[in-house]
């Protein structure tokens, strides 16, 4: 009689998988909800007040008229909303006051 260790674990190997990939997929998708739950709440000030503040201190409208700096593409919405036609996020936008550029503050 060959003896084979599969046999004693108690619980089908399968079975354990199952759950492992369970847990693993639960985990990581309340990760990513968390994720985005925090980056929302993060940007509500900006959300709120409608203003984003270049490093001189500059009021920026963050929502408005944007020319994507890929494909060009004009749409209007949050600053840096992704683009609707590349789906490329802005990593910053120039400040219509001095020029000095604004970078996402929540990335
Ligand atoms: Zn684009
Ligand atoms: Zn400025």
């Amino acid at each position: 009689m060959a003896r084979s260790g599969g046999k004693h674990l108690g619980l089908p190997i399968g079975l354990v998988l199952r759950i492992a990939v369970w847990v693993i997929a639960t985990l990581w998708l309340g990760t990513v909800a968390c994720w985005h739950g925090v980056r929302l709440v993060r940007r509500l000030p900006v959300l709120l007040s409608g203003t984003l503040r270049c490093p001189r201190g500059h009021a920026v409208a963050a929502f408005g008229a944007w020319s994507c700096g890929v494909c060009r593409y004009t749409f209007e919405g949050y600053a840096f909303a992704r683009c609707p036609s590349c789906h490329g996020l802005a990593s910053y936008v120039i400040c219509q006051t001095c020029g000095l550029g604004i970078r996402d503050p929540h990335v």
